[in-house]
């Protein structure tokens, strides 16, 4: 069996000599750094899992490579069943942490990686299959968590990559050597990026001719010479040094823990190297990638939405009010929510395919819906519940109040629900309500994988306009 235990995970990351930046400062150690300890804590939970026979039948798979138990992350989806796991693994693990556990990005990158090698090669005689398989198998088996690169800066939008003032605003080819590749750039809001062991990289738009310098597709370990990581804030991270009650959910954080990767002139060895100039395979790449990745977001935020009704339907027993018609009105439509997305993750993976490579792909129309419905039934659901829980979301006492010897009484006396709820158990989910509803969070559930109109893009060009005319003229007479 090739499965890293949760502790070997951390031990693993603290052997790793990277420089990572955060509020001017270097995180030597990510494991205990309090920035970073709650998304180790939440990637942890993948390693942990796996190992669990309860969840062993979803968080691993037999390695279609070697034959051996693999963590599901790191496997190449086999079957549109191998797609529904995924779907509930992820579901099952946002449950448990109720923030973003990050390894899903590596995994989509595989997978796509290996798809898109294998059309690269059957087109172009190249031989990037043959090269991923080996680093493949090298992931498969140290069980190794990758963080997918994609999002280039991009600078001025409207620009193509060759285009730019700054021509490291994309990340490109600096120079061809004999071993491997230079390159430079960076790629921005990289989830888990400084508590994975390898970086993948690839393109982050659909390029041309003249952006052949761009179209590159790599791994590097996530200590290569010349990365250099500057961490990213989040809303209410200086709670992470003031207590425990404040950050809501102080063991797994919120969101991923995102990352600017800086390459700073970063040599690849080629047997690392997965694309380099084809540039007409960088946009069926990113398709690829962001499919994968939003048949995700049905899964873990469903499992979220999952905490956030908890917690909405707790404050409300907490409050006396479990049984009022209204609450049981808004409970009932953020389940509605909930489960429509995780139906939609459901769907895109029921009725996906098998590729020219063997890999099982996702409907892309279907993953691209329910991503898009992320984007708003999300925010809904955190609507209601913020409007379950009451204003005191946004006005209650610190920790340290709490625990005062003489303002502490206090609280628990004018706080107190008069339920059997104590002032404590109602700001802890005030609390968990607050951290996982506002800011960065909703903000994440927007633009991680893509921003809407990303998704609107890939409906309008799959959705068959032609077909539904046909129809609509055969209907009215039009056409026969
Ligand atoms: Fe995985 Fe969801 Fe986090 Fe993406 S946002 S890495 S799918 S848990």
């Amino acid at each position: 069996m090739s499965l890293m235990t949760a502790e070997e995970y951390r031990d693993s990351l603290k052997k790793l000599r990277r420089t990572i930046y955060f509020m001017g400062s270097r995180i030597e150690d990510v494991v205990n750094h309090p920035a970073t300890r709650p998304h180790v804590n939440a990637a942890a939970m993948t390693y942990e899992m796996a190992l669990d026979p309860q969840f062993e039948p979803l968080c691993t798979a037999t390695s279609h490579l070697s034959g051996n138990r693999i963590s599901r992350f790191t496997h190449i989806h086999q079957s549109t069943e191998d797609l529904v796991k995924k779907v509930k693994m992820l579901r099952l693990i946002a449950q448990r942490t109720g923030s973003c556990f990050q390894r899903c990005v590596g995994f989509d990158a595989l997978n796509a990686l290996f798809g898109i090698t294998y059309e690269t090669d059957q087109k172009l005689g190249t031989k990037y299959h043959e090269r991923f398989l080996q680093y493949l198998s090298y992931v498969q088996e140290k069980d190794l968590m990758c963080t997918g690169a994609m999002t280039d800066p991009k600078g001025a939008r409207h620009l193509a990559p060759s285009q730019q003032k700054d021509p490291d605003l994309y990340l490109h080819l600096v120079e061809k050597r004999k071993e491997g590749i230079v390159v430079r750039g960076a790629k921005a809001h990289q989830t888990g990026a400084v508590n994975s062991h390898e970086v993948i990289v690839m393109p982050t738009a659909a390029m041309g001719e003249a952006d052949q310098a761009y179209a590159l597709a790599f791994a590097i370990p996530a200590d290569a010479p010349g990365l250099l990581y500057i961490f990213g804030r989040q809303t209410n991270d200086s709670r992470k040094w003031e207590g425990e009650i404040d950050q809501g959910n102080a063991r797994f954080g919120t969101v991923g823990g995102e990352a600017l990767v800086v390459f700073q002139d970063v040599f690849v060895p080629w047997e690392r190297v997965f694309l380099c100039g084809e540039y007409d395979f960088a946009g069926p790449l990113v398709d690829r990638f962001a499919s994968y990745h939003r048949q995700n977001y049905g899964a873990c935020k469903a499992g979220n939405c999952d905490i956030i009704i908890g917690a909405a339907s707790a404050i409300a027993f907490a409050h006396g009010v479990a049984g009022a018609s209204h609450i049981r009105e808004k409970l009932g439509e953020m389940v509605h929510l909930s489960e429509t997305l995780y139906s939609g993750a459901i769907a895109c993976s029921s009725e996906g395919h098998k590729t020219p490579s063997g890999a099982y792909f996702v409907h892309p129309l279907l993953a691209n819906t329910t991503k898009l419905n992320v984007t708003r039934f999300y925010y809904e659901v955190c609507r209601l519940a913020q409007d379950i829980a009451g204003g005191l979301l946004a006005t209650m006492p610190s920790e340290q109040d709490l625990r005062d010897p003489e303002i502490g009484p206090l609280i628990k006396k004018y706080l107190c629900p008069g339920t059997e709820a104590s002032a404590e158990e109602r700001i802890r989910l005030g609390r968990l309500i607050e951290n996982m509803t506002c800011g960065a969070p909703l903000v994440e559930v927007m633009h991680g994988a893509g921003s809407p109109q990303a998704m609107k893009i890939i409906l309008l060009r799959q959705a068959g306009l032609e077909q539904k005319m046909k129809l609509a003229r055969r209907l009215c007479g039009i056409e026969e």
